[in-house]
């Protein structure tokens, strides 16, 4: 029998547990798979962040993480990512202003004030549109592969605001609280099979862009690059490393990956965090295949896919699934927890506990 004193201290216990559980500072994805995160008392003591429930980027207004080790993703449609850490802002991609045919992004490129440094991936249109833009307004250093940058050059930013990489090594860039090592990747090359049938067949359902619609588009278009050299030399992966050793994986494309990423890995041995984007196949066992020889070469703990979300009509109007591709990423690796949010949603990630937890 179970005494009435035992009774009330078990009561007791779930109260505080609740009480501890409901004022934990944000959610860090990896509690899923290790428990340890939610019991660390440092990381329990930590008030509620304000930063970690706001749907708003901090470089349009949005409130900065309270810890300057809590790392604040969130995805901003395309491949656009927002991270917020130890004060600063780095934007991953520049594709804000997508045109009336897409799905609102809830903010607009001019309502991008603050950001220290901008990754491009590769120049095409819907990773850099507003690069320039953003970049000259907040003075952000702005990183890209040589036709990124002189493409951004024909657009008025200073010469000294960028930085030119080719992603073949000796090009770690240091900024005050993480560095970047450029990757040099490839660009997703879809079987254009498959783009050709499934593109037809949503052209065929969609209403003729009309020719508001079709100059919105070239605008926008006009801000890119299109240059076939883009695919094996214009596209760059960024493995970003916090000083809290928490580490990034960005690529904004789903190509094969290259001699120079494996190298890399072979160094770095595993990674927090993938941001990478679901290959443009659109059928599971392509975007599948393809999500795998990233994953197993990365090696995350987190994995948030990009490029999925598309416009509301037309040729490209079909969102990439998600849930499929999360499934058998899972199938070969348990372990793996993967996230997608809406736009502008939070992530949080209390980067203290990384590497040190026992990640490879
Ligand atoms: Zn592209």
């Amino acid at each position: 029998m179970i005494s009435g004193t035992f009774r009330c201290f078990v009561a007791v216990a779930a109260m505080l547990a609740a009480t501890v559980a409901l004022s934990r500072p944000f959610f860090d994805p990896r509690a899923e798979k290790r428990v340890a995160l939610d019991v660390d008392p440092a990381f329990m003591a930590q008030p509620r962040d304000p930063a970690c429930q706001a749907a708003q980027l901090v470089s349009t207004g949005g409130p900065a993480p309270r810890h300057p080790h809590t790392l604040a993703v969130r995805w901003a449609g395309y491949s656009n990512f927002e991270l917020a850490y130890g004060g600063k802002i780095i934007l991953l991609d520049a594709y804000f202003d997508r045109g009336s045919n897409y799905p609102p992004l809830g903010f607009a490129a001019r309502d991008v004030r603050r950001a220290d440094v901008i990754l491009i991936g590769h120049g095409h249109f819907d990773h850099m549109s507003d690069a320039a833009s953003v970049g000259i307004r907040t003075g952000a250093t702005i990183v890209g592969a040589s036709l990124t940058t002189d493409k951004l050059a024909a657009q008025e930013v200073p010469a000294a605001q960028m930085r030119t990489v080719t992603g073949r090594g000796g090009e770690l860039l240091r900024f005050d609280g993480f560095s970047v090592e450029p990757i040099l990747a490839r660009h997703g090359q879809p079987d254009p099979q498959v783009t050709t049938v499934l593109e037809g067949a949503l052209a065929a359902l969609s209403a003729e862009p009309g020719a508001a619609q079709e100059a919105e588009e070239r605008a926008i278009r006009a801000r890119g690059v299109s240059d076939p050299r883009v695919i094996a030399e214009g596209t760059i992966a960024y493995l970003i490393t916090l000083d809290s050793g928490f580490r990034i994986m960005y690529r904004d494309s789903g190509g094969r990956v290259t001699d120079q990423e494996k190298a890399a890995m072979a160094r770095a041995g595993g990674v927090d965090l993938a941001l990478v984007a679901v290959t443009a196949e659109y059928l599971m066992p392509l975007t599948a295949r393809q999500a795998l020889e990233h994953m197993r070469l990365y090696k995350p703990e987190v994995y948030m896919p990009a490029h999925h979300d598309a416009p509301i009509g037309g040729r490209r109007s079909l969102w990439r699934a998600t849930e499929p591709l999360f499934q058998a990423l899972k199938d070969d690796n348990p372990n793996l927890v993967t996230v997608s949010r809406g736009y502008r949603e939070p992530v949080c990630f209390n980067t203290d506990a990384n590497v040190a937890h026992g990640h490879p």
